[in-house]
């Protein structure tokens, strides 16, 4: 079924046109990539579909409804959610006591009641931890955890939102190569078993290549490829913008982390 259908999607910011007319589709179960150099127009793109930023032209729809012009609130209220650096201030919160927050934000209810909601929604945001694997780190403050593990109580909250669409920008960043891993197989299986989709951007190209059900790339704000690993890795135009001309993938990535 298809979620997401973005069709000649387009902002400039003064004369740079940073997304410039671009097409794709997003269907239930799937993990989509964006991908490309920087300046491409990934980020305009992902905060267009958040509501972070207005398009200048297009539309994006889910599930049929129009997204542009509605507001970011509107746009999580419609189950799109969102990964995201988890704010200071809730560092001293224990894991569950985030994800109670999260919880306490989806069902609406005013962060000033959390002193009295303090037992609210605890039971749900146990069952979520347990879909990420961190219930046994509920009660420990999320000040002490492993980079790793603040990204799976981050999922966790964002699934507290009971997410159709789930926007991951750079879900990897900073993490080693077997916390990357496990993260992407554990987002790929919430995939599977929720029947959401999720739509992220991803500097590895380990990381796209071993997860995406499908990518599309994206240069100077135009959409040069879309398609499986294999038909990516090997589109000519795509090795052009990465490597410039006569570098491919297999002869780069040894050598080197390509970093998009
Ligand atoms: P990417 O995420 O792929 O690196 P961006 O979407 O951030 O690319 O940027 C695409 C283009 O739009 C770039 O040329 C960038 O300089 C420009 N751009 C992005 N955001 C703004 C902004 N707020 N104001 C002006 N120009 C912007
Ligand atoms: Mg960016």
């Amino acid at each position: 079924m298809t979620l997401l259908q973005v069709r000649d999607l387009y902002k400039s910011f003064g004369g740079v046109r940073a997304v410039d007319g671009i097409n794709f589709d997003l269907h239930e179960g799937e993990l989509l990539a964006l991908i490309g150099p920087n300046g491409a127009g990934k980020s305009t793109t992902f905060n267009m579909v958040g509501g972070q930023l207005k398009a200048s032209g297009g539309s994006i729809r889910l599930l049929g409804h129009e997204l542009v012009g509605r507001k970011p609130r509107d746009i999580c209220r419609m189950q799109v959610g969102r990964t995201f650096q988890i704010a200071e201030t809730f560092a001293s919160l224990s894991v569950v006591e985030n994800v109670q927050m999260a919880l306490l934000s989806h069902y609406n209810k005013a962060f000033s009641l959390f002193r009295s909601a303090r037992r609210a929604y605890r039971d749900e945001a146990l069952a979520l931890l347990a879909q990420v694997g961190m219930e046994a780190h509920a009660e420990r403050p999320c000040s002490e955890l492993a980079y790793g593990d603040v990204k799976r109580v981050e999922l966790a909250m964002a699934l507290a939102n009971d997410p159709k669409l789930l926007l991951m920008d750079e879900p990897t960043a900073g993490m080693g190569p077997e916390e990357r891993n496990d993260l992407m197989a554990l987002t790929k299986r919430l995939v599977v078993e929720r029947k959401m989709a999720v739509l992220f951007t991803e500097h590895s190209m380990d990381v796209v290549f071993a997860y995406a059900d499908r990518m599309i790339v994206l240069a100077r704000g135009r959409l040069i490829a879309e398609g499986d690993g294999p038909y990516i890795r090997n589109h000519p135009q795509v090795q052009e913008v990465y490597f410039g001309s006569g570098k491919t993938f297999e002869n780069e990535m040894p050598q080197a982390r390509v970093t998009l």
